[in-house]
């Protein structure tokens, strides 16, 4: 697939400058943001739906959100993070890219959050972009803010293959984190209120739309 990786890459808009720099601070300091393919298909996604309100859980240096809010000009986010220096990169990366008046950044643990600190609004989108083993939790919390016919999308649904290998000799921490995994995925998959679609890209990206129920 690299080779159609290449060939998408030559179609690409140049990039600004600090754009460049988050990937470059992200890659030297093994932060692990979206890489360009996936949040390519991400803002892809995204623009079928055209959301004006976004709630991601787990801003790492605030790249996701700053390549949204350039995607979506008339969009606002919110953004949860809990390492206290990438958040105070996020902030400094969102005041350089001008977006400060339509990203909101909070520091917490997002399954410890206190959602009365949200906005009383209703999100069009939620994205879950944290720690893995807890996609159900943080599903379960944040999706009763998401409006129906909303959507809302996990990203690394494959964890870097390593949901084909829990089998394998991985320690005891990685297996449970891949179990959960697996089981929010079933879970999901199957339930009655979502319309999910497990997508084969990138690193497996979960859309679910919220049904009329
Ligand atoms: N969305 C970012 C991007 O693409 O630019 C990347 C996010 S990175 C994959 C995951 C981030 O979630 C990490 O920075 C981690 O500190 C944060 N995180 C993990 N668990 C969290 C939690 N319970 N609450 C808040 N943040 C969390």
């Amino acid at each position: 697939m690299d080779v159609y990786n290449n060939y998408v890459a030559g179609y690409q808009n140049e990039k600004a400058l600090f754009i460049s720099e988050m990937e470059e601070y992200a890659k030297d300091n093994s932060i692990p943001i979206m890489d360009s393919f996936g949040i390519e298909t991400f803002l892809g996604l995204l623009s079928i739906q055209q959301p004006s309100s976004i709630l991601e859980i787990g801003s790492a240096i605030g790249y996701s959100a700053i390549r949204m809010a350039e995607y979506f000009p008339e969009a606002s986010i919110t953004t949860i993070e809990r390492n206290d220096k990438r958040y105070e990169l996020a902030l400094n990366y969102i005041a350089k890219s001008g977006y400060s008046d339509r990203i909101e950044v909070f520091k917490a643990d997002a399954l410890e959050f206190d959602t009365n600190l949200l906005s009383n609004k209703m999100y069009d989108s939620l994205f879950i972009d944290a720690a893995k083993g807890q996609y159900k939790r943080f599903f379960e919390k944040y999706s009763p803010k998401v409006k129906i016919g909303g959507a809302i999308y996990c990203d690394n649904m494959f964890m870097h293959g390593m949901v084909l290998e829990e089998d394998l000799d991985l320690p005891r921490r990685k297996r449970t984190m891949i179990r959960n995994l697996k089981e929010f995925t079933g879970w999901i998959m199957a339930h009655p209120d979502y319309n999910a679609s497990l997508l084969p890209v990138g690193d497996g990206i979960l859309i679910a739309i919220k049904k009329e129920i």
